[in-house]
């Protein structure tokens, strides 16, 4: 419906758009793009007090295809099978008929467009099939499977012992080493976003500053250092980590002693972070659960492929993913192809107070064209009582065929999470739309075993059909599954900024 408007406004525009060149604008300070193999500017123009990017960058950036429709006056922008049109009349972009609003219009300068930065995080990411992140305060553009932790350092001098706070979100695992005149603080990171540092400085501590690789936080000593001491103070936040450094002074350079001294290995105070930190939402442990293992295959495709591996690869993606850009521990309910029982698969997310409980599967149908991703969550009362009567051991399939899981006699645990589960499954189930496509009953709520016994909101993904072969070939292969993976993280916070999740 809304597209078909946004159609009608296109084709009104027609009579009167003209194509007005930007007046040069100034340029501004660029964004510097951050891959796994490097990194390179991206120029970025102010027109009429909007930063704007240039259509012909992200097009050489992302492998974009954009078309100027003379005839419609707008633009098109595709990526992926997924196309973006835009006029320059409106603040606003339609991605597969969803509209998207931006802080402006584009603005046509000499022979390409310029877009709204905002462009890049509101509909170049929701379509892209690699994780593209847009950080404005720092003016990154993090694409693919990068790790760049936030990190921020405040210090304060306590008579014999400097202390230096930093945080780093996410928590990341790092170590301290000493090299001459400087104390190393290494992230395990590709790269570090360095916000602010305050620092006073003094005979111990001269200087905080970048490093000479860009995952280390380089503390200049002065001539009264005499050693340190390194400590993870409680996080400030649950998605964030604390470092405490202690550089303690030569004691001798004091005589007659320090009133003031603090003994060095006190906690610090509970301070509040030092980085700007999004709410949480009070997700921390995410389970996922990679469907079938060992002897249980699972669906399989015409072309051998199995569904228990293509389970486990998809939940080891998402493992990484989840782990990386949200900071949450993500534990899987098996490593490898063995043997779980569905019973122990819940009991993992129960016993480690998982906030999400999430199952990845792959669908068998009799029929051979059909195809798509679809997301179950639990049914509730009566309803999964009856379904669930009897000893079946599979579910119908739309079109035929059985679904490979067991159905179950109605159980409490997931009794008090059943919204939460159903809301979990909408956000993931419009997610998934934006990314890959989705079976003609994308959302569906039936008594799936595997689901029940879950304490937490829980949630069950068909990532697509192994017996269409198209599918499986898709499924057995990195950009479907990446895509999967970039959905489902889209997804998780989503249903996070909603403030979801379990209370607990
Ligand atoms: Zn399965």
């Amino acid at each position: 419906m809304r597209f078909r408007f946004f159609q009608a406004a296109v084709v009104a525009a027609l009579s009167v758009f003209v194509a007005f060149p930007a007046a040069q604008g100034p340029t501004a300070a660029s964004y510097t793009v951050v891959t796994r193999t490097g990194r390179q500017p991206l120029a970025v123009r102010v027109v009429n007090g909007q930063e704007m990017f240039s259509l012909d960058d992200l097009a050489r950036l992302f492998a974009l295809t954009v078309r100027d429709d003379t005839l419609a006056g707008g633009i098109t922008v595709s990526a992926n099978n997924q196309t973006i049109v835009m006029t320059p009349q409106q603040p606003l972009a339609s991605i597969g008929g969803r509209m998207i609003s931006l802080p402006a219009a584009p603005v046509r300068e000499g022979r390409t467009w310029l877009v709204p930065v905002d462009f890049v995080a509101r509909a170049l990411a929701p379509v892209s099939q690699q994780r593209i992140e847009l950080r404005k305060p720092s003016r990154l553009l993090l694409v693919g499977d990068v790790r760049i932790p936030r990190v921020a350092a405040r210090s304060e001098a306590l008579g014999a012992v400097t202390r230096v706070t930093v945080d780093v979100a996410p928590a990341t695992p790092h170590t301290v080493s000493q090299e001459g005149t400087r104390l190393l603080l290494r992230f395990d990171a590709d790269a570090l976003d360095i916000g602010d540092i305050r620092i006073t400085p003094g005979d111990v501590l001269q200087g905080l500053h970048p490093g000479d690789s860009p995952s280390i936080l380089a503390f200049d000593l002065g001539p009264r250092f005499a050693s340190f001491r390194v400590s993870d103070q409680p996080p400030p936040a649950p998605n964030a980590g604390r470092v405490v450094v202690e550089l303690l002074a030569q004691t001798e350079a004091a005589p007659g002693g320090q009133p003031n001294a603090v003994p060095p290995g006190q906690p610090p105070p509970a301070e509040p972070p030092l980085l700007d930190l999004p709410s949480p939402g009070g997700l921390r442990t995410i389970v996922i659960d990679p469907g079938h293992g060992g002897d249980d295959p699972g669906a399989k495709g015409a072309n051998g492929t199995l569904e228990k591996n293509v389970t486990l690869a998809i939940a080891r993606k998402l493992k990484a993913s989840l782990e990386s850009r949200l900071g949450v521990r993500v534990m899987l309910t098996r490593e490898s192809d063995q043997n779980i029982s569905v019973d122990q698969r819940a009991a993992l997310a129960n016993n480690n107070k998982a906030d999400i409980f999430l199952s990845i599967h792959a669908s068998a149908s009799v029929r051979p064209g059909t195809s798509g991703a679809e997301v179950f969550s639990l049914i509730a009362g009566d309803d999964a009582a009856r379904a669930g009567q009897g000893t079946s051991e599979s579910l119908p399939v739309l079109g035929g065929g059985n679904r490979d899981i067991q159905v179950i006699p109605w159980e409490t645990a997931q009794a008090r999470f059943l919204d939460q589960s159903a809301s979990l499954a909408r956000t993931l189930a419009a997610a998934l739309r934006e990314h890959v496509a989705m079976s003609p009953r994308a959302l569906v709520q039936a008594p799936l075993r595997v689901l029940v016994g879950a304490n937490t909101p829980a949630a069950l993904v068909e990532t697509g059909f192994l017996t269409n072969p198209a599918q499986e070939k898709q499924l057995a292969g990195d950009d479907y599954q990446n895509a999967i993976v970039v959905a489902l993280v889209d997804g998780i916070v989503r249903f996070r900024a909603a403030g979801a999740g379990a209370a607990r």
